[in-house]
């Protein structure tokens, strides 16, 4: 029997390795079997596209403008010594978002023959950084679009980067600035001061207290507030955000306490600084039912205010505007089942229907959206350190007195089949199970454990590969393409870079962003560089659902430097892959697990001979990085001097040893923190 099987493995054991069979031999794989590999229409239209080179290309200014070759862009970077990690930002598509949500406004303003205007705010939570908050309020200003602050240092960055005055001295009203959060006296008296500049502060009441220190603040510098509510809506939202609203909700005021506002200031002859109505049912409203629901409520509280005598002017519906994550235009959480248009009518036409029925006049519409303004703009590139597959190596031969289970794991493998492939996992995987125990047991030796894995695994595959082939896989296996994908080692710490991927699985397109006209015969997941077993990336966009398993290229040997492989690591070719739609929220909620720091981030912006690069922020350096934890560089130099200096005395280590080694620990110092390809 043993003889038998061994001539036989002999015989066949290359026809046991995966060589594909030739029956299923497919066309050549072509750039259109990427697009819809990776949904980059789904997610990335008008702004990210394949070319013909199958490289990914940017269109920063949408469907009106030039667009540029990302691979080609981070060569270039790459040859400029801005290394990897990297974010990219390009300003032309915050314009572009910024221009289509107005365009949206004036359109659905246009068809409702709606009597009044919109008036955007960006709420600077979103993304803060400077340069970004910058373009724009450059961008924003022939929409007059303003600031939404949440806090006091937010407070600074609008009061600070609004023109208070319009530079054009027209009378057109103000962008304005809208006051939310919790506020102290000096956030109140701030804002209010800012209103003797130019500026069009509107403070919005969170809590009761709020409108008592309003008053007295505002009697004290004879300076009248625009003053705003919050509502607490009874309208439950939906997904991850859903609990934003409701009558426990963190925020904003039940409608007693509304009430109690509203007397307050009417005692203090005030009622006429009641303007605005503010309410934020969450971010990514993914079912446009949720809105629907919430713009009746709101627009009878604001029409009931208005009853109630306050001087009502505008109302304003928040955040929430969602973004297609996964391009599968769905209620899914990763996606939102309406576009930019239908978001804007059904607001329009809720607030034209409430008031006209109330006769009273219809408010300027403002909504305060970030992540659908913010989130397109940046892309996150990183490279492949490295790729972990499991064994699809046959042992050797097997010996005529192989160990039992070794022989049955053999004879499975050979025997695999169309018709008994679950029956064959299910036997392989006891097998395995099997050789553990007897291993644990003394029975086995490292050897013989060793070719039981490997085995194992070249029948997993096998197995797989008929499960693939197949329109319908038994619930049982459907872990097995998990269970066999790749591992890839990615430069980037998700912590950092990508923080809601790990804490809210949050779901952001990835792809390679190059090599898109040869198949992905590979499936892996992505593993960060911190020790975390969290930093990791399981979960992908997919039409239905979410798909484990990301398709994925194998590495590319290097040609020039597989010559002398011994010195030159690595001897692929760079692996690049993006991640995608990550402007908002991700930066600044990023952390140093690991010291792992700030990536270096790059402004490209168009124009008429292509692109140029506005501006560069370099990441952190690791001094910079031990400063945030109060380490100084300087300190740890010297204690590396004086511990070598024992050495040296002590004849542990030899001059040049040491001076190799302070020569690294300085020059680590001043590098990136993240590894150097
Ligand atoms: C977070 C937040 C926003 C922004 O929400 P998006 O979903 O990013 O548009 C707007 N308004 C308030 C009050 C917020 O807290």
């Amino acid at each position: 029997m043993t003889i038998e099987l061994q001539a036989t493995l002999e015989n066949s054991s290359k026809s046991l390795l995966l060589t594909p069979n030739p029956s299923s031999i497919k066309p050549k794989w072509s750039i259109e079997d990427s697009e819809k590999l990776y949904r980059i229409q789904g997610w990335g239209d008008p702004y990210f596209s394949i070319n013909a080179a199958g490289h990914v290309t940017v269109s920063p200014q949408g469907d009106h403008g030039g667009s540029l070759d990302l691979y080609e862009l981070v060569e270039s970077l790459r040859k400029r010594n801005i290394g990897l990690p990297l974010l990219l930002r390009f300003s032309d598509i915050l314009a572009d978002r910024i221009n289509r949500l107005n365009a949206a406004f004036a359109r659905g303003i246009a068809r409702y023959n709606y009597p009044n205007a919109y008036r955007g705010v960006y709420p600077i939570k979103c993304n803060q950084h400077r340069h970004l908050v910058e373009s724009l309020v450059r961008y924003g200003k022939p929409y007059h679009f303003g600031l939404e602050a949440g806090s006091k240092p937010e407070l600074m960055i609008a009061l600070a980067t609004l023109e208070p005055i319009a530079s054009d001295n027209s009378d057109t009203p103000q962008s304005l600035l809208i006051c939310n959060g919790y506020k102290d006296r000096e956030y109140i008296e701030t804002a209010l001061l800012a209103r003797r500049l130019g500026h069009r502060p509107i403070i919005v009441v969170e809590q009761v207290s709020e409108v008592t220190i309003a008053i007295e603040i505002s009697r004290n510098l004879g300076i009248k507030p625009i003053l705003g509510v919050r509502a607490k809506l009874s309208t439950q939202g939906m997904g991850r955000w859903g609990t934003s609203t409701g009558d426990r909700a963190k925020f904003g005021l039940t409608i007693p306490e509304m009430l109690s506002v509203v007397n307050q200031l009417k005692a203090a002859d005030m009622l006429d600084c009641l303007q605005l109505l503010h309410f934020h049912i969450g971010s990514q409203i993914s079912a446009i039912s949720v809105l629907k629901e919430a713009m009746t409520e709101a627009s009878q509280i604001y029409v009931q205010l208005a009853k109630l005598g306050a001087n009502m002017q505008y109302i304003d519906v928040g955040g929430g505007l969602g973004v297609d994550y996964d391009g599968s235009k769905t209620n899914f959480y990763a996606s939102k089942n309406y576009n930019i248009q239908n978001y804007v009518n059904d607001i329009i036409s809720a607030v034209q229907e409430a008031c006209e029925a109330a006769t009273i006049s219809c408010p300027i519409l403002m909504s305060e959206s970030g992540r659908a303004i913010a989130s397109h703009q940046s892309v996150l590139i990183f490279d492949v350190l490295a790729i972990n597959d499991v064994p699809n190596e046959l042992p050797e031969v097997v010996k005529e007195k192989e160990h039992l289970i070794i022989r049955n794991l053999w004879e499975t493998l050979e025997t695999i089949t169309n018709e008994n492939y679950q029956e064959a996992y299910h036997d392989v995987v006891q097998f395995k199970e099997e050789a553990i125990s007897l291993f644990n047991f003394g029975y086995l030796s490292l050897k013989e454990r060793a070719k039981a894995e490997q085995l194992y695994w070249v029948c997993c595959r096998k197995i797989l590969q008929i499960c693939r082939q197949q329109e319908y896989v038994p619930d049982d296996l459907e872990d097995l393409e998990k269970i066999m994908a790749s591992i890839y080692y990615i430069n980037l710490s998700v912590f950092q870079s990508a923080p809601d991927t790990w804490a809210i699985d949050q779901l952001f397109p990835i792809m390679p962003i190059h090599r898109l006209d040869e198949e992905p015969t590979n499936r892996g997941t992505l593993a960060d560089i911190t020790c975390d077993s969290d930093g990791k990336i399981d979960q992908f966009i997919d039409l239905r659902d979410v798909k484990s398993v990301l398709e994925l290229h194998p590495f590319m040997e290097d040609q020039n430097s597989s010559e002398h492989r011994e010195t030159s690591l690595p001897n692929h070719q760079p692996y690049y892959l993006a991640m995608f739609l990550v402007g908002a929220y991700q930066e600044v909620m990023g952390n140093f697990h690991n010291l792992f720091g700030d990536i270096n981030v790059v402004h490209i912006q168009m124009n008429p001979k292509g692109y140029h690069i506005e501006h560069l922020e370099r990441g952190d350096k690791i001094s910079d990085v031990l400063s945030y934890v109060q380490y100084d560089a300087e300190d740890l130099l010297e204690n590396m001097r004086r511990y070598t200096e024992q050495a040296l005395e002590d004849n542990r280590m030899s001059l040049e040893q040491s001076q190799l080694l302070l020569e690294n620990y300085e020059r680590s110092l001043r590098h990136y923190t993240y590894l150097a390809n």
